[in-house]
């Protein structure tokens, strides 16, 4: 399997309490600790606030990004098991899959510093990215996704003061809300490093469910800040943002060290490893985020088939138990690791905070709302293989993650039977492939075309056994990789050679 681990998350001193427990299969859950938290002090608290009169890059209004997970469903007769009850994913022998991908040695390395000042109703912030693309290109895009029109329209912004590579100040512009482009003179050769730093400013909005929002001192924040949207032997990614709950954003994998500052009392969760006071550490991430609040935590351990740590956090007034989530998310560990070729990372966490229906995933750290501890929960786990270990253009091809983990709930849930029952809205079916901008005015079918029928085209393919194994070579093949519809059906036809044929009557090809 090499080097596909990829660590993630948390913070909390005390949380420690709540984890040093169990390591068998069985997902063992400890009570809570205690809701409070790091002091602002335990944080290193490296900042960079902006300077407020430096040039101005500001962003116009906006538009973008949001993402959702698990509509509601109207239960369809179902004709199938519809038992809620974890099946017991048995690893299949035969499945010959091949060891992961290994990550690109010349992948992004972000530093980052993240101020969270909710006194000023903002977060502050700075990152040097050190980037080396792989082919030829005259610009450098960062995606300014709190701009799009979802984020936007509840209130956040996020600006950019200064563009500068290698120390100096390059030409950039805001060339609509949600891209920044800078263009460095004479462009950059394939293979050349350079180290870009920005800093930047993202006004808070407020509640809102969405993946930027703050309710009180409860703050969800994704895709919060200026993120490389470069695809290796492609090139760079200008996906119009989609108005959805949806995303559409595309990242390749990256290395973080993130120093953190939040408010006295707050406690954050986020992506990566929390190593050290107020600071994260991630490697092959494509994407960090992080909410803060005041939550009552739980944790446990979970074999899938190696540890891994799972953290659970809601946040104070909501009344549910952490436990719940934590056993969960456990159990769907344990599962799609056993299913999928081992779970991608060795921490996962999961922050439940206000105004949110369903989930929003990063890489090890998903958001939900309250009272999703059903389907979101399972869901939100499969992410880490479908669009966080194995990613994807999410604005070209959200099938590839959305289809995906809506399948591997499916089988959690042993709930198949139900998806295939479901019918698909004239203007889905056979549209399985089609980009967000199809679905932009198309989102009462969203759901249905994407989701659901991806879950049926898998199944279409043969034995769910087999298809497991199919998902497996896909999830490996393409381990810290930006998949294609191409490159997902040559690993699906790995295991049935008709792949390309099933997933032709679906409205997938390449
Ligand atoms: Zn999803």
């Amino acid at each position: 399997m090499g080097a596909m681990r990829r660590p993630s998350t948390i913070l909390a001193v005390l949380f420690l309490v709540a984890v040093a427990c169990g390591g068998t299969e069985e997902p063992v859950v400890e009570g809570r600790a205690s809701t409070t938290s790091t002091s602002n002090e335990e944080r290193s608290s490296v900042t960079g606030t902006p300077d407020s009169d430096a040039a101005g890059l500001g962003t116009s209004e906006a538009t973008d990004p949001a993402e959702p997970d698990v509509p509601a469903a109207g239960k369809s007769s179902a004709s199938t098991p519809s038992s809620s009850t974890a099946t017991v994913a048995a690893s299949d022998p035969s499945c010959r899959a091949p060891d992961h991908a290994t990550p690109d040695p010349k992948r992004p390395r972000y530093r980052m510093n993240v101020d969270v000042r909710l006194s000023e109703n903002a977060v502050f912030g700075d990152l040097a990215v050190d980037f080396t693309p792989d082919i030829r290109t005259d610009r450098i895009v960062f995606r300014l996704w709190p701009n799009g029109p979802r984020s936007a329209r509840n209130g956040a912004r996020l600006d950019i003061f200064e563009l500068r590579m290698n120390g100096r100040t390059i030409p950039a512009s805001v060339e609509n809300p949600t891209t920044l482009v800078g263009r460095p003179e004479g462009g950059l050769a394939a293979g050349q490093k350079v180290t870009v730093t920005l800093p930047w400013k993202l006004t808070l909005p407020g509640q809102s469910s969405d993946r930027i929002s703050r309710s009180g001192d409860a703050v969800r924040l994704g895709s919060f800040f200026p993120i490389l949207s470069w695809e290796p032997g492609v090139g760079w990614s200008t996906n119009p943002p989609t108005s959805a709950f949806a995303e559409a954003s595309s990242s390749p994998v990256a290395d973080w060290s993130v120093n953190v500052k939040i408010p006295p009392g707050l406690t954050a969760l986020a992506s990566g490893v929390y190593d050290r006071p107020g600071h994260w550490q991630g490697t092959y991430l494509r994407d960090w985020a992080m909410s803060v609040g005041r939550f009552t935590l739980a944790g446990t351990r979970v074999a899938a088939p190696h540890p891994v740590q799972v953290t659970v956090g809601v946040h104070a007034g909501i009344a549910e138990s952490p436990v719940r989530y934590a056993q969960r998310a456990a159990a769907a560990i344990a599962d799609l690791g056993r299913r999928f070729g081992g779970f991608p990372d060795t921490e996962y966490d999961l922050a439940i905070t206000p105004g949110l229906s369903g989930g929003i995933e990063y890489p090890g750290h998903v958001m939900q709302g309250p009272g999703t501890s059903g389907r979101t929960t399972p869901h939100e786990v499969a992410h880490m293989f479908f669009y966080s270990l194995a990613g994807n253009d999410q604005g070209r091809d959200p099938w590839l993650d959305e289809g995906l983990a809506t399948y591997a709930e499916a089988r959690v849930d042993g709930t198949i039977g139900q998806m295939q029952s479901r019918s698909i809205p004239a203007d889905a079916r056979g549209r399985l492939g089609e980009p967000m901008t199809y679905w932009e005015s198309r989102q009462s079918s969203y759901y249905r075309g994407v989701y659901v029928q991806g879950a049926q085209a898998l199944a279409a393919l043969g034995p769910l056994d087999q298809v497991d194994c199919a998902l497996r070579h896909y999830v490996t093949r393409n381990a810290h990789e930006i998949p294609t519809n191409r490159s997902a059906l040559d690993a699906f036809t790995a295991v049935f050679p008709n792949a390309r044929e099933v997933f032709g009557r679906y409205g997938v090809r390449g």
